[in-house]
């Protein structure tokens, strides 16, 4: 009796001790936005440890890395990253950590179009659009490479981080067809955007971008550009202006009331709307808030 128990007993010991190593050795992994972070999880599941250093309503502009962030990504397996130009705050943290950049296995938008840089810390899409994860095909390739980084990370965990990444795109597949079939009646639809963040958006779904109200992105328009926007807006037709929740309130309002279009804001990350809690359902979000506004 006595030594079955023992076995018994050490066998919990062994389960519990190897149970916690199993727990200490999650992957830690840092991504610049809570879009990354989401697509990472969806991939690596219960092993990793995937934090984001862009909180999810933040402007992707204007971060300041604390103490403790700094710290993380210097300690981080692996960071992730949109890349370009969308995270300039991100050569401040000197990490060795290996970085992968997301946007090398994306078809970028807007990539021909030469820009000024005003300052070098500046988020102006200078070598393309960067809000490609707002075209939820291209989740596709983010999460090809983010499995990939994980696999070179943990071999042996090679076939759970691929079936994950394989359920994902069966879910991906499934729920874009039925985002797609909401959205057919308005292709062709014309839309005005304050922030350049719907380029991507808008070609998987047919909206047509007459103009976006920051002539160059991150950069306020001046009260000519306006005026000239408010009347493309009339003569064009555009029946719709969408806005980030880190818009400007009044010009918002403004572009709407002066150029004869309704206003929507839009969620364009993971987190930024409570219903928008992993990647999938921030677009359940977005195409409801769409179909609500154009109704
Ligand atoms: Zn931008």
């Amino acid at each position: 009796m006595h030594a079955a128990l023992t076995v018994v007993l050490l066998a919990l010991a062994w389960g519990m001790a190897s149970g916690r190593a199993v727990a200490a050795e999650r992957l830690k992994i840092v991504t610049t936005t809570t879009d990354l972070q989401a697509l990472v999880l969806a991939v690596g599941g219960e092993r990793v440890d995937v934090e984001s250093i862009a909180a999810p309503s933040q402007d992707p502009h204007a971060i300041e890395l604390k103490p403790a962030q700094l710290a993380r990504l210097r300690s981080a397996a692996l960071v992730v990253r949109i890349g370009l130009d969308h995270e300039p705050w991100l050569a401040r943290a000197q990490t060795d950590a290996p970085v992968l950049d997301v946007s090398r296995g994306v078809r970028l938008l807007q990539a021909e179009t030469p820009r000024l840089r005003a300052e070098r810390q500046a988020h102006v899409h200078a070598m393309g659009n960067t809000h490609y994860w707002l075209d939820p095909e291209n989740a596709r390739p983010m999460t090809a490479a983010i499995a990939g980084a994980l696999v070179k990370l943990r071999p042996a965990d090679r076939p759970y981080f691929e079936a994950r990444r394989d359920d994902f795109v069966r879910r991906l597949d499934i729920r874009l067809q039925g985002w797609t079939t909401a959205l057919a009646p308005y292709r062709g639809l014309k839309v005005v955007v304050l922030h350049d963040s719907w380029a991507y958006f808008a070609d998987r779904f047919g909206l047509a971008i007459v103009a976006a109200a920051e002539p160059t992105p991150g950069v306020p328009p001046s009260p000519a550009e306006l005026a000239s926007l408010f009347s493309r807006m009339r003569q064009a037709g555009v029946r719709l202006v969408i806005a980030d929740p880190h818009s400007s309130p009044s010009l918002v309002r403004q572009v709407a009331e002066r150029g004869g279009a309704r206003a929507v804001t839009l969620v364009p990350s993971v987190g930024a709307d409570p219903a928008a809690g992993d990647y999938l359902s921030l677009f359940d979000v977005d195409v409801q808030r769409l179909l609500g506004a154009l109704r």
